[in-house]
């Protein structure tokens, strides 16, 4: 019998005492953990061992570094690289390219809404995917990056009018910035069909479209073309369009939108599960019951509040509540509408329960879906896992923090099919989060929206810090820093690969 490989004899860091939840969903246990360059090499007892840093642990948790499995930090990942929103809550590793828009391959000084939500235009300067990938390999970001294409960016690229169904020669064109994204790096492409830009794109033109994605065994990911009233038409039409490419199915952000909806998530987590018994899916969401995007009426009359983030043509509006700015504007809706545009508001349109029910499913990972660039941005982009930590797991008591961690890790590695990430063992990539499981909280609201999280005390990715927490016993508001290590990795979809191939 071959016995295990015998512990290194040093480390560069141990974590003495640490809580670990591993992220596999096991039992908390105390244990050392250590680290040699970026990987994890032993766990348990590292008595015998000697190291460069040793970190006392006792009394804190640590867990795998948490996956933001639904992001559109694709531009703030070049221009803010200490991603200082992100590593302040444990995170590690964001999935960009959401809700079919990324900011790579376009080029444009005027993307038109939603493109807009990822930044100033000055970010929409790749003609290729593998160009934007390479300028993140170039100059590495705090946190590793899962990259997604959207399909809405390659609708504005190749179509100069897009309120129609894309034409055969469109489609190829497309078709062929999926196959040299995929071959670029890309894990899949994402497609958002709620939004104008690729309202008028039909299943079969998706489907042929994102061909090449079921050629090297990526994922599809839908923000839904409609998560109020035909939410389970439009659940249908994704489920279709993942077995037409035999691949997995990620539901964006999953939500019953708009009060004659509450409630329903019973409903579409039931089709999702009998679904899932039969092709690979899977959801994510965040802890709020409100939503944040473009400004649009259809959400405003769905939503018992709206609050305007940013107008371009109105800038005073920032911060304020439509309705309010009507009645002082003496403007009925189309026309603030008209003299806002373009602009992004929250939208306070879910159920807390449905909120709650979507969190607890087996299948959802968690992502802020937050908008960076925003000057008042809804509370997710600071605040989403230290909220869920706070809130769902320790007052609210929905999960246990183990099933937590787990959906913050380990089963976003395994849906994205991350190799050796997600969990605490010998072996893995050292990314990982030390956090007060008792103190974590969130501290970003919807009134005052840039505000750091406490309680995560320290972020490592790749095995070096890039977050480090210092709070004295009994303070609050411990101030926080982003380390410059710059160790994030853009991530290879080597595993989805294996994966599609050990199916057939
Ligand atoms: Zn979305």
């Amino acid at each position: 019998m071959a016995s295990p490989s015998p512990a290194p004899r040093r480390a560069d860091l141990i974590f003495r005492n640490a809580t670990v939840v591993d992220g596999t969903g096991a039992a908390r246990r105390i244990a050392d953990v250590a680290v040699a360059g970026d990987r994890i090499v032993a766990v348990g007892d590292c008595d015998g061992m000697a190291a460069d840093h040793t970190v006392d642990a006792a009394g804190r948790v640590l867990a795998p570094g948490f996956i933001d499995a639904h992001t559109h930090d694709d531009g703030y990942l070049l221009v803010h690289r200490d991603m200082t929103p992100k590593v302040s809550q444990g995170i590690t590793t964001v999935v960009t390219g959401n809700c079919g828009i990324s900011v790579a391959p376009l080029v444009s000084n005027a993307p038109p809404q939603p493109l807009d939500l990822l930044g100033p235009p000055a970010l929409f300067r790749f003609d290729t995917f593998a160009q934007w990938l390479d300028t993140l390999r170039t100059a590495p970001a705090n946190v590793n990056v899962v990259p997604l294409l959207g399909h809405s960016t390659l609708r504005v690229r190749a179509m100069p009018e897009l309120d129609r169904p894309a034409s055969d020669a469109e489609i190829a064109a497309m078709r062929d910035e999926v196959r040299l994204a995929m071959e670029a790096g890309a894990f899949g492409v994402s497609t958002g069909t709620f939004y104008p830009p690729a309202a008028a794109a039909t299943e079969a033109e998706i489907i042929a479209v994102c061909a090449p994605v079921r050629t090297h065994g990526g994922i599809y990911s839908t923000h839904l073309r409609d998560e109020t009233d035909a939410i389970v038409p439009s659940i249908e039409e994704a489920l279709r369009i993942g077995r037409a490419l035999d691949c997995p199915v990620v539901f964006s952000h999953h939500k019953v939108a708009g009060k004659r909806n509450h409630g329903r998530s019973a409903e579409t987590l039931g089709l999702l599960a009998d679904a899932a018994r039969l092709q690979p899916l899977c959801l994510d969401c965040h802890p709020y019951p409100a939503t944040s995007t473009m400004l649009r009426l259809d959400r405003v009359r769905q939503s018992t509040r709206t609050l305007i983030t940013w107008s371009t043509g109105y800038p005073a509006a920032g911060g304020r509540d439509f309705h309010e700015l009507m009645q002082e504007l003496g403007l009925d809706e189309d026309a603030l509408l008209d003299k806002l545009r373009p602009a992004a508001a929250i939208y306070f349109i879910m159920d807390e329960r449905d909120v709650a029910r979507i969190a607890q499913f087996p299948l959802t990972m968690f992502g802020s879906d937050g908008l960076p660039f925003d000057p008042r941005p809804h509370p997710r982009q600071w605040g989403t896992f230290p909220r869920i930590l706070a809130r769902m797991v320790r007052e609210d008591q929905l999960m246990t923090l183990e099933a937590a961690i787990h959906k913050m890790s380990g089963l976003a590695a395994q849906q994205y099919g991350l190799q050796d990430r997600g969990r605490i063992a010998p072996g893995a990539f050292a990314d990982l989060v030390l956090f007060d499981a008792q103190r974590v909280r969130d501290r970003a609201t919807f009134a005052d929206p840039l505000q750091l999280s406490t309680g995560i005390h320290g972020v490592w990715v790749n095995g070096a810090r890039v977050w480090e927490q210092s709070a004295p016993a009994g303070a609050e508001d411990a101030a926080g820093s982003a380390l410059p290590a710059f160790s994030g990795r853009v991530l290879r979809r080597l595993a989805i690969a294996n994966r599609s191939a050990a199916r057939h």
